[in-house]
């Protein structure tokens, strides 16, 4: 067992290995129990590991990824696409989403799926997180001056970074250093990040008194811990894609009536994620979700682009 430090104390990370080989040296099985605790480092959810042989492997190979990243991190590398999110009683779009993209030198555009557990695991994902914030403060800033449309934008922040930094100070003196209104950034804050984390009341509250709008990202996509959303106040809920794939279902149909009521009860808005079809946006229509966001409405897409389909959209 090992400690790791963060802004907010230490977490221990636990790495077992069961002898399942007595030929080995007591260092050999010292290591095994090293690597498998190497896996779990930096990560506040799960905090133990047990060795396994594909485990080596895999540390081998995230060490060259992570070597990669760093050098793409160096070469400023890293971009953000933007997704609008749609109202679906204006038929507006009324927010956008910020997503990391890797222009990498060779393999063109990389989605955040192949570089970023690798950078949450080792605790990069701040200095890529902090990039890219930045990046939409500066956009945000650009619209302002040359009198663009100007729409709030979320972007998206890691649990890891909610340890690491201090992450209210770091968006208030954002704002400040680009002359924004802080409710142009949003912040999506994941849903297991809220698990097991009684520092994100304070945190919230620390939000909302700065003026910040938090979003409560990938609802419904892990263990969905319901008394959670009574204790805390978040702005908007974003109902997983694995919630509005059960639409055509009855039952999953049911839960997603109940989540959507509840969560409204406690004076949340709804944004449903990874609509794909005219079906689901019909079911989420009936069920008086506020905004959707997916492929039905618009990919993700590099910010010039954006910007032009915008222009034609009002000439
Ligand atoms: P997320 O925050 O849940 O973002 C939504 C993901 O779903 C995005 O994948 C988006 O491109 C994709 N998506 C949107 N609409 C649809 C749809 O209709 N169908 C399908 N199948 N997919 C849809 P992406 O861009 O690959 O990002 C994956 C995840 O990576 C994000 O999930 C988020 O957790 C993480 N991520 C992205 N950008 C950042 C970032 O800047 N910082 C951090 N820490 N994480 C990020
Ligand atoms: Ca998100
Ligand atoms: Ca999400």
């Amino acid at each position: 067992v090992r400690a790791y430090g963060g802004h907010t104390g230490f977490l221990p990370a636990f790495g077992f290995y069961v002898i399942d080989d007595i030929s080995l040296s007591a260092s050999q099985m010292y290591d095994r129990a090293i690597l498998a605790q190497e896996t779990v480092k930096g990560n506040y959810a799960v905090r133990c590991a047990y060795y396994s042989s594909d485990m080596k492997t895999r540390l081998e190979n995230n060490h060259v990824l992570l070597a990669e990243v760093q050098a793409g991190l160096e070469r400023d590398e890293f971009i953000y696409y933007l997704q609008p999110k749609c109202n679906l009683n204006t038929g507006k779009i009324v927010g956008l989403e910020s997503l990391v993209r890797w222009k990498h030198p060779e393999k063109g555009i990389v989605a955040p799926g192949y570089f970023i557990p690798v950078m949450e695991s080792n605790g990069l994902i701040t200095e890529l997180d902090m990039k890219v914030w930045e990046q939409v403060c500066q956009t945000l800033q650009d619209w302002i001056k040359s009198g663009h449309k100007v729409i709030p934008i979320s972007v998206n922040v890691s649990s890891v970074d909610i340890y690491a930094i201090d992450v209210v100070e770091h968006f208030k003196n954002l704002v400040r250093k680009y002359g924004l209104p802080s409710e142009y950034v949003e912040l999506e804050i994941t849903e297991s990040a809220t698990i097991d984390n009684n520092e994100i009341f304070n945190l919230l509250e620390q939000f909302h008194t700065a003026g910040f709008k938090i979003l409560l990202d990938d609802f419904g996509s892990g263990y969905s811990y319901l008394a959670a959303l009574n204790r805390m106040h978040f702005d908007t809920i974003k109902l997983d894609k694995s919630l509005v794939d059960y639409i055509g279902d009855d039952n999953g149909e049911k839960l997603l009536n109940s989540i959507t009521k509840l969560a409204q009860s406690f004076g949340m808005e709804i944004t449903a994620e990874g609509v794909e079809t005219v079906e689901q946006l019909m079911f989420l229509c009936n069920l008086d979700c506020d905004d959707i966001q997916g492929y039905y409405f618009s990919r993700p897409l590099p910010v010039k682009e954006y910007e032009e389909c915008l222009k034609e959209a009002c000439m």
